[in-house]
């Protein structure tokens, strides 16, 4: 193997340390704790692991957190009334309703309900529009996650062609955007991109975020590129793998992040991150 392996563990767990001494610090200063409040409506098994990460996150890096599970049939109106009743509430400065929602809810009211200040995941469109306006307190999680770990290994997009497959709200099209600000020249490829292979093999950033186990292959890379891939796929026996096909291409590429241990720990990182922003920006 000739790439190097990208450890989003031990980049998160740095970041970490840096936000807990932050944390303290801002404390004292303050007399303020940061607070989240994570909302999960229904029984999604790897939904409820998430918020148990990220209460447990809170935890360890000294804010309060406060986690409401409803239940599957809870009517949107109700999950409103808590986001209303949380957007007043001083004790809390990030707030965060774990998606998929179940189908009585629709997420876009639920996302535009919470106030721009308290969005922590950056999903609100004001947020949204400020992060294309290069004007923004949050960064959506997962893609600033991905531009920390490559800041972490010195990996600079400036210059660079780079090209994101997959055009997702929450990651894609966000992490074209903060290439773009890095002066990288930016490629967007989706399902209807014709030969996307012609763009994959001339990058020399692929940031990868499809859903399908092992979808980027080695030949689709240009060796010595960068591969960071966002996917988190179960295997039917179980096992965790990422959208690229991680040993044929860490034969060729410069480096890669694995799955898991990649690009996943930082994401709750970046919120732990934007929770402390929020809290900073609310003394201000
Ligand atoms: P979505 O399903 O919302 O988006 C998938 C994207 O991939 C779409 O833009 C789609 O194109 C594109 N796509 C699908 N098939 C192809 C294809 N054959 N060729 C090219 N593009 C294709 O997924 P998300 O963005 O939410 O998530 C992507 C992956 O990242 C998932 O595995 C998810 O679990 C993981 N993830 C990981 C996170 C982490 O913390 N590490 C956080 C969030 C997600 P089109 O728009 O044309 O349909």
């Amino acid at each position: 193997m000739s790439a190097k392996i990208i450890d989003g563990k031990k980049v998160s767990l740095s970041v970490r340390e840096r936000l807990k001494k932050e944390t303290e610090t801002f404390k004292k200063e303050t007399g303020v704790t940061p607070g989240l409040a994570v909302v999960l409506v229904g029984n999604d098994p790897a939904s409820a692991v998430y918020v148990r990460n990220k209460h447990r996150a809170c935890e360890e890096i000294g804010f309060y957190s406060e986690v409401y599970e409803l239940p599957e049939d809870t009517k949107e109106d109700e999950v409103l009334s808590l986001l209303a009743r949380l957007n007043g509430d001083p004790k809390i400065h990030g707030i965060l309703v774990q998606l998929p929602l179940p189908k009585q809810i629709d997420p876009d009211k639920v996302i535009l309900s919470i106030k721009p200040e308290k969005d922590v995941d950056a999903f609100h469109p004001e947020n949204v529009g400020r992060i294309m306006l290069g004007n923004y307190h949050f960064l959506p999680c997962t893609p600033a996650g991905v531009m920390t770990l490559l800041d972490a290994y010195g990996i600079d997009p400036a210059g660079k062609d780079c090209v994101v497959v997959g055009r997702s709200n929450i990651v894609g099209k966000p992490q074209a955007l903060l290439l773009l600000e890095k002066n990288a020249t930016v490629t967007v490829c989706h399902s209807r991109t014709a030969d996307l292979a012609s763009h994959t093999k001339r990058a020399d950033i692929i940031v990868v975020a499809v859903g399908k186990p092992r979808f980027l292959k080695a030949d689709m890379v240009k060796p010595g590129a960068v591969v960071i891939d966002v996917g988190i796929n179960r295997l039917p026996d179980g096992k965790l793998c990422g959208d690229a096909d991680f040993e044929p291409i860490s034969e060729i590429a410069s480096a890669i992040t694995p799955v898991p241990g990649g690009v996943g720990p930082m994401t709750i990182t970046m919120l732990m991150k934007n929770t402390l922003t929020a809290a900073k920006e609310s003394v201000r």
